[in-house]
């Protein structure tokens, strides 16, 4: 069996009166991601992570955004349709591992709840799916929510 690693890491501004999306989940909040798509910033992290660690660039250029077909696309479906070009080339997901990096609000409520629908599409167990959450104490954009960040690192298998 050969195993390769990946990370990915995303960024997005945050505004008033979006609706935020992290994790496949849509979490209660005044200000959202701007982006072309949902804006599901830890969601985009794991694909670009499981793209770099099979080898096939990354989210932007598989799902570009002057795309019309991923204009507020839900995010859950990119990473339905990486996992799928993983598996095309042989590959399964072992285990994914990541953080959210915001301000407000608290996304501990929600962890359980995106760690089943990310496992769900990976195919691997929801305890093989790892979402932490930390703020910057109040430094830089993160601190003054004017945006915020995910990463991710994730192993693959065949
Ligand atoms: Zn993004």
């Amino acid at each position: 069996m050969s195993f390769r690693s990946g990370q990915g890491i995303d960024f997005h501004r945050l505004e008033k009166g979006r609706d935020l999306w992290l994790g496949g989940i849509k979490i209660p909040s005044d200000k959202g991601c701007i982006a072309h798509s949902d804006g599901d910033a830890l969601l985009h992290a794991i694909c670009d992570a499981l793209l770099g660690a099979a080898g096939l660039k990354d989210i932007g250029h598989q799902f570009p955004d002057t795309d019309s077909e991923y204009k507020n696309i839900d995010s859950k479906i990119l990473l339905m349709k990486t996992i799928a070009m993983l598996e095309a080339k042989g590959y399964s997901v072992v285990n994914i591992d990541s953080t959210i990096c915001l301000e407000k609000p608290k996304i501990a409520p929600y962890i359980d709840d995106m760690k089943d629908v990310i496992s769900a599409i990976a195919k691997i167990e929801a305890d093989a799916v790892s979402i932490k959450a930390t703020t910057t104490e109040k430094m830089g954009f993160a601190g003054r929510e004017e945006g915020l960040a995910a990463f991710a690192v994730v192993l693959i298998s065949k």
